[in-house]
Order: C-alpha cells, then structure tokens, then sequence
C-alpha cells in the first residue's frame, strides 16, 4: 500500500514534468483523489476510499452553520507567532502557505503549533446564514497530534495588504510551490479576535473528528481583485458545503 502511493506519487511528478523540487509524498497528496468537482465531489468523499468513511457516518463534521451561540465567557487565546513563512504552494485543493516552526497558540492549556494555513472560496463555515467570499484556516497540531483550527473569514472591501504579499507569490499550477519569506504572519489576523467556538473535523478528506474549531468573530477585508485572483487560480469553489450540527453546542 505504502509502495504503491509513492509510486503514484512518482508518476504524478513524471506526469506533470516537475522537477525535484516537490517530494513524492507532497505529489502524492496534490493527486486529485478527491475533489470539489465531478465523481469524487464532496458528497461522495465518504466513499473514494475506506479511509475516507468518517467523511459520511461522522456526526462533528466541519464546516457548519454557526448559530444558536451559548454564552461561554471564553477566555483570549494567546497568539505567539513569532515566526514566518517558508513557502506557498498550490496542491490544487487550497493555496497553502507553510509555516516555520516555533510559532503557537494555547486552548485548553495546550500549545498547539502554527503548522500552515490555507483557503476557501467560499467560505466553508457560514454565521448565522451568512457565507463570505473567502475563508483562511490556520491549522495547529499540539505535540500528540490533536489538531485545533483558527478560522478567518474575508469580507469584500478594502484591498488586504498580507494576501497582497501572498498572491504575487501564489503558483497558479496544482503542485507547484514558491519559496516565500514573510517574517510575521500575525499580522494578517485582527487586533479583535473575539471567536466561537465548537467541536469539528477536518473539511477534506479524511474528515478527521476532534479538531477544536476557533471562528473569529470579526472579519477582515479583501478587495473585489483579490477574490477573482484566488477564485481564478483554483479554477472552481473549493468549499466543503455545510454539514449537519447535530447535537454541538457553539460557544462564544
Ligand atoms: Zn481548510
């Protein structure tokens, strides 16, 4: 099984004519086993591959349709993001940007650490309905594997500054990557990081359970160019549709 997907990986750089500069694993994962369009489109996802069950019989899917808050006097996270950026790629799901490690957030008293973070257009989570033109999740994983997703969401407005710096450097190819040094990534979040919070999965297969969702609450702006820019380079929405909440409680 493991021979075989690095194989596939192989001949996925052979097919697309890359050079050595994506790993076979990093190929293999860029490979269209599941996709946003066509037969292996999101509401078939849970059948591709047995791996892939949760994808249909989970009942903590993400994303959802934030509503119904419980008030839950939730305390700050702390951000300490100290460091950069080291490359972005396009592994023709999202346009992802990899993180130097070092960089953390605490939930729970755990330190999770800044590993990449990544988009969707559309948003994936909607609040109270509403869907936005583009949502950023910054995906942490603590020391045991447990993962715990920070959520942006983009409203249209004013040009963003941080995604500017992105999109010059964003490849425009599924499985093509970009060196890229961008010294503090805070900057791309709020100052007003007021959030919701619930219990979720992963949005792409294999829709792995036990991920700590964190929404923040106040968006942040992008301009009209800058939506048909990323819109344009995916080629289609890459946008999980929402998912049943089931009995989740949404705190904020
Ligand atoms: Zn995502």
């Amino acid at each position: 099984m493991k021979i075989n997907s690095v194989v596939e990986g192989l001949s996925l750089v052979l097919i697309l004519g890359l050079t050595s500069s994506l790993t076979a694993s990093e190929a293999e994962h860029g490979k269209a086993h599941w996709s946003y369009t066509g037969e292996s489109l999101p509401a078939h996802w849970g059948e591709l591959k047995p791996e892939f069950h949760t994808c249909k019989d989970g009942v903590n899917q993400s994303p959802i349709n934030l509503t119904g808050f419980v008030d839950a006097n939730l305390t700050e996270i702390p951000f300490d993001y100290k460091t950069g950026s080291t490359e972005i790629l396009n592994n023709g799901h999202s346009v992802q940007v990899n993180i130097a490690s070092g960089s953390t957030i605490e939930v729970d008293g755990i330190k999770f650490e800044l590993k990449q973070f990544h988009f969707h257009t559309p948003s994936e989570n909607n609040i109270n309905g509403k869907s936005f033109p583009l949502e950023a999740h910054f995906v942490h994983a603590s020391k045991d594997g447990e993962l715990a997703v920070v959520a942006l969401m983009f409203e249209e407005g004013d040009e963003n500054k941080m995604l500017g710096q992105l999109w010059e450097k964003m490849p425009m190819k599924a499985g093509e990557k970009t060196k890229l040094e961008i010294a503090d990534v805070t900057t791309i979040l709020p100052k007003e990081r007021d959030y919701y919070r619930f219990n979720g999965s992963l949005t792409t297969p294999p829709c792995t359970e036990g991920v700590r969702w964190i929404v923040v609450k106040k968006p942040t702006t992008l301009s009209k160019a800058q939506i048909e820019k990323f819109a344009k380079v995916m080629g289609h929405p890459n946008n999980r549709p929402v998912q049943g909440t089931n009995a989740r409680m949404i705190v904020e």
